[in-house]
C-alpha cells in the first residue's frame, strides 16, 4: 500500500506512534522516527528495520521547538530523500481542574500538541508543495469534541489541531496534499495506564465495545489515510473510539 513512501512520524518511540511506525513500515514505507526520548526511539527503529526490512532512522527533536524540527526535517531529506507522509502524533497531558491549572501546564500542552503540529507541518509542507503530493495526518482526540473535566488545556490543543487541519486541507487541496485528523477514544498506552482502576472502569462502561482501543486500531486508520485509497479524503476527522462518541 505504501511501497517506497517516506514517513516522518513524531512521538514514534512508544505507544501509538510506535504502532504507526511499524504499521506504515509493514506496508512498505521507510520511516523517520522523531522523539525526545532518543534511547527508546533508537531501539524501536532498529527492531522495525530488522522485522520489516525497511529503512528506519531515529532523530532526536522536540516538536515544540521550530529549530529542532527544521534540523530533523533536513536530516530526513538528506538521508531518505524526501517526505511523503507526515504524522503529527507527539502529544502530552498535564491534567488539572481549571482553577488549579497553572500557566506552565497550559503553555506546555499547547506548545507541544498544537504548536508542535504547526511546526512540523510548516517545516515539511514546502517540500510536499514542490512534489505536488503529500499526506498530513494529525492525531487529535475524542476530548476535542466531547470536552473532559480536568483536561481544558489538552482538549483545547486537540480542538486546535482539528481547526488547523481543516484550514491546511483547504489551502493545499489543489497541490495534491491531503490533511486529515484522527480522533482516538481511549487507547491502551502509557498515557492511559496512569488512570486509576475506578476511572478506567467508568470509562469502559461508556464504550459500547466495552474495551479500550489498541495502538494498532489507530495505526490502521493512519495507513489508510496515507494510502492511494484515501486520495479523495481531506479535511476530515476520523473517529476511532469503539462507539464512545457518535
Ligand atoms: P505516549 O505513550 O505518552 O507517547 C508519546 C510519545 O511522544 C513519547 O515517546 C514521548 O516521549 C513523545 N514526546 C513527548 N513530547 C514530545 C516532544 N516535545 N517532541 C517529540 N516527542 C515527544 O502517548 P500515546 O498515548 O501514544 O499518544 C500519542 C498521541 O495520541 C498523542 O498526541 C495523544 O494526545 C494522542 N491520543 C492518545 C490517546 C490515548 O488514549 N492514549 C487518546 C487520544 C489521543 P517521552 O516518553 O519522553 O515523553
Amino acid at each position: 500500500m505504501l511501497k517506497n513512501k517516506i514517513a516522518f512520524i513524531t512521538g514514534a518511540g512508544r505507544g501509538i506512534g510506535k504502532a504507526i511506525a511499524f504499521t506504515l513500515a509493514s506496508a512498505g514505507a521507510d520511516i523517520a522516527g522523531v522523539d525526545v526520548n532518543l534511547e527508546e526511539l533508537k531501539t524501536v527503529m532498529e527492531e522495525l528495520s530488522k522485522t520489516t526490512g525497511r529503512k528506519a532512522i531515529a532523530i532526536h527533536a522536540d516538536v515544540g521547538d521550530y529549530g529542532s524540527v527544521e534540523t530533523a526535517v533536513e536530516e530526513t531529506v538528506k538521508t531518505l530523500g524526501r517526505i511523503d507522509i507526515l504524522v503529527n502524533n507527539a502529544g502530552i497531558t498535564r491534567d488539572n481542574l481549571l482553577l488549579r491549572m497553572n500557566n506552565e501546564e497550559w503553555d506546555k500542552v499547547i506548545r507541544i500538541n498544537l504548536t508542535g503540529t504547526f511546526n512540523c507541518t510548516k517545516a515539511i509542507i514546502r517540500g510536499m508543495v514542490k512534489n505536488r503530493s503529500g499526506r498530513i495526518i494529525s492525531i487529535a482526540s475524542i476530548v476535542a469534541e466531547m470536552g473532559n473535566a480536568g483536561q481544558a488545556n489538552y482538549a483545547a490543543s486537540k480542538a486546535g489541531i482539528i481547526g488547523f487541519t481543516k484550514s491546511i486541507a483547504r489551502e493545499y487541496a489543489n497541490r495534491g496534499i491531503t490533511a486529515n485528523a484522527i480522533a482516538p477514544g481511549f487507547i491502551e498506552t502509557e498515557m492511559t495506564r496512569a488512570l486509576s482502576g475506578e476511572v478506567r472502569k467508568n470509562l469502559i462502561d461508556q464504550i459500547p465495545m466495552s474495551r479500550l482501543g489498541t495502538p494498532e486500531d489507530v495505526a490502521n486508520v493512519v495507513k489508510f489515510l496515507a494510502s492511494d485509497d484515501a486520495s479523495y479524503i481531506t479535511g476530515q476527522v476520523m473517529h476511532v473510539n469503539g462507539g464512545m462518541y457518535m
